[in-house]
C-alpha cells in the first residue's frame, strides 16, 4: 500500500486514539497503525482511567464502556516487614460524581478505538510502523512490512519505547533512572469476596498505592476490578540493575507480605504482564515536534508519577496533537513552525504545568530512597510503640519514641527532609 493520508497515527493506545478521534471528527483522513492483534492486546497498566479527561472524548462513557468498578476509596499503605499503617480516603461523593474507573486495557482500548473508527478513522491492526520515511529532511510517512504509508503529519503515539521518536531524533534512548519497570498479576476472586475483603458495595472500587517493602525505590499497587484484583509493583530500573533483583521476586515478596497475602488468598492467577513507565518527569519530556511529526503520550514521556496519572496526559496530548494538525491544515501548511505550536499547547495545559511543578521530585526521591524504606518502617514502629499497653508511663513512652526517631534519623536530616518536602510540593 502506498496511500497518502492527512495524518497517520502510530499506536492505538489512549494518546493515539484521542488524536485520531479528534482529527477524524474534524473531517481529516486518518490512518491508525497498531502492532497488536487489536488495540489493547499489547497494553497493560494498573489501573484507572479518569472520568474528566475520558469524557472529553466520550461523554458518559461509563454507560457503554467496559469498565470494572468506579473508585470510591484511595488507600496509601506504608508497609514494614510485618505491619502496615494505612491512610485511606473513602467518599460517598465518588458514588454520585464518578472520578475514576478501574478497567482492563484489553477490553477498554478496543472500545475506545471504535469511537475513532466511528468518527471516520481507519485502524489497521497487526501492523508495525518500522521506521519514519523522510524526504528532504521532512518526515512524510512511515514504513511498514505491508508497504509505505504517506501522510502530511505522523503522530507518534507508540508508547514508552517510541522507536519513531528516536528515529526522528526527538528523544534519546530511554534512560534507566527515568524508567520504572512494572510487573502485574491479575488475580481472579469471586465478586462477593472482593467486596467483603475491601468493604465495598456492588460496582464500588478501591485504588491502593503501597510503599515500604524491598530495599529500594519500590512501589506496589492494588486495584479492585469486578471479579479480579490487579496487583503489581513498580521498580526503578537503575535500582533494579544495581540491586540485581528480579522484578518477579519483588512481586512475590510483596504478595507474601502478611498484610497483603490475606487480600489475595485463594485467588487464581489469570494474567502476568510487565511494562515500562516513563517516570522521569519534566526534564525527560522529549522534543514533541519536528517537520512532519508530533509525539504524544508515553512516547513523549508524559507521565505524572506523583499522582499516578498517565492515560489522562496521553489523551490530552493526543487531543492537542490532533488539534495542531487541524489548525496547520487550515493555516495552509504543515511546516515545523506550524507544528511547533503543539509544545506551547502542552505547556499551557495541565500536562506540562503539572510535570513542571513536580520537576525536581523524581530526582529528589532517586537521591533519597529512605523515603520508600526507612520512613515507612519508622512510621510503623512509632505506631506500634504508641499502641502497646503495659506499665510504662506515657511520658516515658513519648520520650522513648522521640529517642527512637532521632536514633533512626538525626534531627538535622529530619528537618531537612521536612523542608525539602514542603518546598517540592508547595
Ligand atoms: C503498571 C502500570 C500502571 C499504570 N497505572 C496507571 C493508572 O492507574 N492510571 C493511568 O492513568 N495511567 C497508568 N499508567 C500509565 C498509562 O498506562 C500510560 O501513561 C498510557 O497507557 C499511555 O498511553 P499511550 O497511548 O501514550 O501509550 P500506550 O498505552 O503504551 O499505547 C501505545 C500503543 O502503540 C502500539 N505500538 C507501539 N509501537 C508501535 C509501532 N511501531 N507500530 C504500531 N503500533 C505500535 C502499542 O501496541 C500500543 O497499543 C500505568 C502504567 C503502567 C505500566
Amino acid at each position: 500500500m502506498t496511500e497518502k493520508f492527512d495524518s497517520v497515527v502510530v499506536g492505538a493506545g489512549p494518546a493515539g486514539i484521542a488524536a485520531a478521534y479528534t482529527m477524524a471528527k474534524a473531517g481529516l483522513s486518518v490512518l491508525v497503525l497498531e502492532k497488536g492483534e487489536k488495540p489493547g492486546t499489547k497494553n497493560m497498566f494498573g489501573g484507572v482511567i479518569f472520568r474528566h479527561h475520558t469524557e472529553k472524548l466520550a461523554p458518559e462513557f461509563w454507560t457503554t464502556a467496559p469498565i470494572e468498578r468506579h473508585v470510591v476509596e484511595y488507600q496509601y499503605w506504608f508497609l514494614s516487614k510485618q505491619s502496615h499503617v494505612l491512610l485511606s480516603h473513602r467518599n460517598q461523593k465518588f458514588n454520585g460524581q464518578y472520578n475514576a474507573f478501574t478497567v482492563h486495557r484489553a477490553k477498554f482500548d478496543p472500545w475506545f478505538a471504535k469511537r475513532a473508527e466511528d468518527a471516520g478513522a481507519v485502524i489497521i491492526n497487526r501492523t508495525t510502523a518500522d521506521n519514519v520515511l523522510k524526504e528532504n529532511g521532512k518526515i512524510v510517512g512511515v514504513t511498514t512490512e505491508r508497504g509505505d504509508v504517506l501522510a502530511d503529519v505522523v503522530i507518534a503515539a507508540d508508547g514508552v519505547n517510541s522507536m519513531l521518536a528516536k528515529q526522528a531524533g526527538l528523544r534519546p534512548e530511554t534512560p534507566e533512572a527515568a524508567t520504572v519497570l512494572a510487573v502485574k498479576e491479575v488475580i481472579a476472586l469471586p465478586k462477593q469476596k472482593i467486596e467483603d475483603r475491601f468493604n465495598l458495595g456492588p460496582d464500588e472500587g478501591v485504588a491502593a498505592l503501597l510503599v515500604g517493602f524491598g530495599p529500594g525505590m519500590h512501589a506496589g499497587f492494588m486495584y479492585t476490578n469486578r471479579d479480579t484484583l490487579s496487583v503489581g509493583i513498580g521498580v526503578n530500573m537503575k535500582d533494579l540493575d544495581e540491586s540485581k533483583r528480579r522484578p518477579n521476586d519483588v512481586l512475590e515478596q510483596f504478595k507474601a507480605h502478611p498484610s497483603i497475602a490475606p487480600l489475595i488468598k485463594d485467588g487464581e492467577l489469570k494474567e502476568y504482564s510487565a511494562h515500562l513507565i516513563p517516570e522521569g518527569g519534566y526534564d525527560y519530556v522529549s522534543n514533541v515536534s519536528t517537520d512532519g511529526m508530533l509525539v504524544a503520550g508515553d512516547a513523549a514521556m508524559l507521565v505524572n508519577a506523583i499522582n499516578w496519572e498517565g492515560t489522562n496526559l496521553a489523551m490530552t496530548s493526543g487531543i492537542l496533537a490532533g488539534e495542531t494538525v487541524i489548525r496547520a491544515k487550515k493555516n495552509g501548511g504543515f511546516s515545523s513552525r506550524n507544528l511547533s505550536t503543539y509544545r506551547q499547547q502542552l505547556e499551557n495545559s495541565f500536562v506540562l504545568k503539572d510535570l513542571k511543578k513536580y520537576r525536581y521530585i523524581p530526582k529528589f526521591f532517586e537521591a533519597n530512597p529512605h523515603f520508600f524504606v526507612e520512613y515507612p518502617d519508622m512510621l510503623n514502629e512509632l505506631f506500634y510503640m504508641w499502641h502497646v499497653v503495659d506499665d510504662e508511663l506515657k511520658a516515658d513512652r513519648i520520650k522513648r519514641m522521640k529517642g527512637y526517631l532521632l536514633k533512626r534519623r538525626s534531627r538535622l536530616s529530619l528537618l531537612k527532609d521536612a523542608y525539602h518536602m514542603w518546598r517540592l510540593f508547595s
